[in-house]
């Protein structure tokens, strides 16, 4: 093709800004690249994000993000996880830096951050939008088509909008969050969904409502997150913004019969929220009580999907592609959905820009970014799955048997730790998505 390729990208999330960025910089010429949100303005709302070493790999080596992540994150020194009736600790992990040993650097390469969502967004569109992207909002995706003769630009992508509107294109990534209308051109259907029985409260305090009380500032939130593990529920709380923000999100069960929607955006009760804490520790009831304003997210459950590349053959075949939530909707237990996303972003622009130096067809490099990523999100889907059994255990033998377990391997009994498996935790965070996905298209070549 002797004119720049033409992506459309639907959903300008953590997973569309991404692709955004990582395809015009690796994707030569650079392509044309058109972001359609749903959303009127991307917003202010959102809540802290976890980025392990493996997304920082990501956003600093392959996304430029390096700087921007120095002025927005923060690096904790360590995760120190409690008992709920006492808040005795369970186990410390150290991250970065703490007792002089920056493991996360060590181990895995990179540092642990805390970010704030809307600064993580922010710093994607920035770049985004510097590199050429052009970002569409209050467009709401509802169609797909692909033609086989295509237009006169040879453009066989189409995506149609709710009022109308069509965008043309040589390929579609629908990165349009885990409720994707796009998948189902995919699959031929919706996605089935289930509740997983839990609901995400997440609320923001201003740094000194905790740090400046000595009973809260004594857990060590000047440093790193505090985890609080009871039956069915769970609690995290760490700074963001650069430190001047407290951020908290705590997993609880769903209400009997309440069913909400799935956005950042609604507003949670702060009263019906302490009541699942009653009889925890009195320093976490004392954080709880201090929230005003709190949202609630009800997790809802899909599977990972089977296809994530429209019907069809290496010829004939659209080229439209799954990219984050919509292709291998993540829980927020294991902390990776985002990294997951990040990964498809890196994973997707080196396919496009190998297909384009070798003028592969697309699907064909397509077919390799599914085969490559859908083995890597599936792991880390268990390691969600995994987590929430092990932090919302109830008390009994299973519990009392965890505890000793995480506390013989903390970093405070100065034993060798891993917050569990030191291979598991190498494959999650040591994972370089660029060596992988150039290894297999050489492979391929
Ligand atoms: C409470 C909670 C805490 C979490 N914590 C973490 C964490 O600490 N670390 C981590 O890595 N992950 C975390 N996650 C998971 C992470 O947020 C998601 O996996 C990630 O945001 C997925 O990004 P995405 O771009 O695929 O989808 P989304 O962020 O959902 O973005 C999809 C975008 O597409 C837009 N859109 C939707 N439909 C259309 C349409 N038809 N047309 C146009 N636009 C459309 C939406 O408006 C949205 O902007 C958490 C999730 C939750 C719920």
């Amino acid at each position: 093709m002797s004119r720049p390729l033409n992506v459309v990208i639907v959903g300008a999330g953590i997973g569309g800004l991404a692709a955004a960025v990582a395809i015009s910089r690796a994707v030569k010429p650079t392509p044309k690249i058109t972001i359609l949100e749903a959303a009127k303005e991307l917003s202010e709302i959102g809540a802290g994000i976890q980025v392990a070493p493996n997304m920082t790999r990501v956003l600093v080596d392959r996304l430029g993000l390096g700087d921007a992540m120095a002025q927005h994150g923060v690096v904790p020194r360590y995760v120190r996880q409690l008992r709920w009736q006492d808040s005795t600790e369970l186990t410390r992990f150290n991250l970065n830096g703490d007792d002089g040993d920056d493991r996360c650097m060590r181990a895995f390469g990179h540092r642990y951050y805390y970010l704030h969502r809307c600064d993580l967004q922010s710093m994607l569109l920035t770049r985004a939008t510097e590199l050429g992207a052009e970002i569409v909002t209050s467009a709401v995706a509802v169609h797909y088509e692909h033609t086989t003769g295509g237009n006169e630009d040879g453009e066989k992508e189409s995506v149609t909008c709710v009022d109308g509107r069509t965008f043309t294109a040589d390929v579609v990534i629908a990165a349009d969050g885990a409720r994707s209308r796009l998948s189902a051109f995919v699959l031929g259907a919706r996605v089935p969904v289930t509740p997983t029985g839990d609901s995400a409260y997440r609320a923001t305090l201003p740094r000194e409502a905790v740090l400046d009380d000595p009973d809260l500032a004594s857990l060590g939130f000047e440093n790193g997150a505090v985890v609080w593990l009871g039956p069915g529920a769970h609690v995290i709380g760490y700074l963001v913004r650069g430190g001047s923000v407290f951020n908290m999100v705590i997993l609880v069960p769903d209400c009997p019969g309440q069913v909400n929607e799935e956005t950042w955006k609604l507003k949670g009760d702060p009263e019906q929220l302490r009541l699942h804490f009653e009889g925890w520790d009195w320093r976490l009831r004392k954080l709880l009580s201090k929230i005003d304003v709190t949202y609630l997210w009800n997790l809802r459950d899909r599977p990972m999907l089977e296809r994530w590349l429209a019907p069809g053959t290496e010829e004939d075949g659209g080229n439209l592609v799954l990219l984050g939530d919509a292709a291998h909707p993540m829980l927020p237990y294991a902390g990776q959905g985002a990294a997951s996303a990040a990964e498809d972003a890196v994973a997707l622009a080196e396919c496009l820009a190998h297909a384009t130096n070798k003028a592969w067809p697309l699907r064909k490099a397509l077919t390799i970014y599914q085969h490559v990523r859908r083995p890597r999100t599936d792991s880390m889907r268990m390691a969600g799955q995994l987590n929430r059994e092990h932090f919302h255990m109830e008390d009994g033998p299973g519990q009392q048997e965890r505890d000793r377990k995480m506390n013989e391997a903390s970093d405070s009994q100065k034993q060798p730790s891993q917050l569990n498996d030191p291979e598991k935790l190498q494959a999650l965070y040591g994972y370089d998505i660029y060596a992988e996905i150039r290894r297999a298209l050489e492979e391929a070549s």
